[in-house]
């Protein structure tokens, strides 16, 4: 029995308690050890707090809360990569001298500490700025990083004062995985059903392909002798702004119906952002399977059977249907797999 200003509170608080989170093994609500409280298999949250773990019904209660915040406030959630999605880092040991030179030249190269006793060279991708401006406005952003915890809270601060990222997002490294080398949404405290992912690498995403919007991989080193003397606005690479357009319209096709509201007792929101993604990508196969139409035309190249297969049936989640329709259009073909959407 415990004695607190003199009352007996011990009983009354453990019998009470759901044991709903842990630190360092013991309930933050009772004080119990979590041995003694019975609860199932809990989840660490290492991004939040290094001691912390979460009962599967708190991780529920959580993001039914922050379901209904994103509700009422017209937002999704983006889990966004950093390597090769918003920025290509190399190690300063590696660089070239060339490359050691453009740190001081190119506006948007800085350097940060990797480690105990190394650097890391890091590029924006170009577009970073507004891109993290915009969606900002109808998402509320994570970051999820295959980098050590340190390396992505020192490119998380990075972006935080070069790029305008927001301050306090869900940052979650390597040392989150459930499984190793693969992301999971299970550590994400939104529910699924309102989660969109952003990266370059499809297959770490496991079973939760479904809510990745894929950009094309950036590499800026190594910079080549040509480039050093180059302008730097030769990096042109637009991805950011074509992967905007697509979170913009998935957005927009997720509140089209105004008044999405979580009656009381209902579990989800009536959308669920995956069925949403699937359409906007099929949507823009089709346009650009029209360009192809209008392109072969002008090319004199007519493949009926290509055409009509791209241009009536529904793509399925991967490259084969789209090899299959063209299979001698390689200018179609790129122009198809430039979308970054299927592979
Ligand atoms: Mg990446
Ligand atoms: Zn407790």
């Amino acid at each position: 029995m415990m004695m607190e200003d003199g009352l007996e509170v011990y009983d009354y608080r453990r019998q009470q308690c759901v044991h709903p989170s842990f630190m360092n093994d013991n309930c933050t609500c009772c004080g119990q050890h979590i041995v003694d409280c019975g609860v199932p298999a809990t989840t660490p949250f290492g991004y939040i707090h290094h001691d912390l773990t979460l009962t599967p019904d708190e991780i529920k209660r959580i993001r039914d809360d922050n379901l209904q915040y994103l509700l009422d406030n017209k937002k999704l959630h983006l889990v966004l990569d950093l390597d090769h999605t918003l920025i290509h880092a190399k190690r300063i040991e590696n660089l070239t001298s060339e490359e050691k030179e453009s740190i001081e030249r190119v506006d948007d190269i800085y350097t940060i500490f990797g480690g105990t006793n190394y650097s890391i060279a890091v590029k924006l991708r170009p577009g970073v700025k507004e891109f993290i401006e915009k969606v900002s406005c109808i998402f509320d952003l994570s970051i999820y990083t295959m980098g050590s915890r340190d390396y992505a809270r020192e490119v998380h601060k990075l972006l935080v004062s070069k790029a305008g990222f927001p301050v306090c997002p869900w940052v979650i490294a390597r040392e989150d995985c459930v499984k190793e080398k693969k992301k999971g949404l299970g550590v994400v405290l939104s529910h699924e059903k309102v989660v969109v992912i952003v990266d370059d690498t499809r297959d770490v995403w496991g079973s939760c392909k479904e809510n990745l919007v894929r950009i094309g991989r950036y590499e800026y080193f190594p910079v080549k002798d040509a480039d050093v003397d180059a302008d730097a606005d030769a990096d042109d690479d637009a991805e950011l702004a074509r992967v905007y357009d697509t979170l913009q319209k998935v957005h927009s096709e997720f509140y089209f119906d105004d008044n999405i509201q979580l009656l009381e007792g209902e579990e989800c929101s009536p959308k669920d952002v995956r069925d949403v993604i699937k359409a906007v990508k099929y949507d823009e196969l089709e346009f650009a399977s029209r360009q192809l139409q209008t392109s072969s035309l002008m090319f004199g190249v007519e493949d009926e059977e290509s055409i009509a297969l791209c241009g009536r049936k529904r793509p399925r989640d991967d490259t084969s249907i789209i090899s299959s329709a063209f299979p001698l259009q390689k200018e179609a073909m790129s122009f198809i797999l430039n979308l970054s959407m299927f592979n």
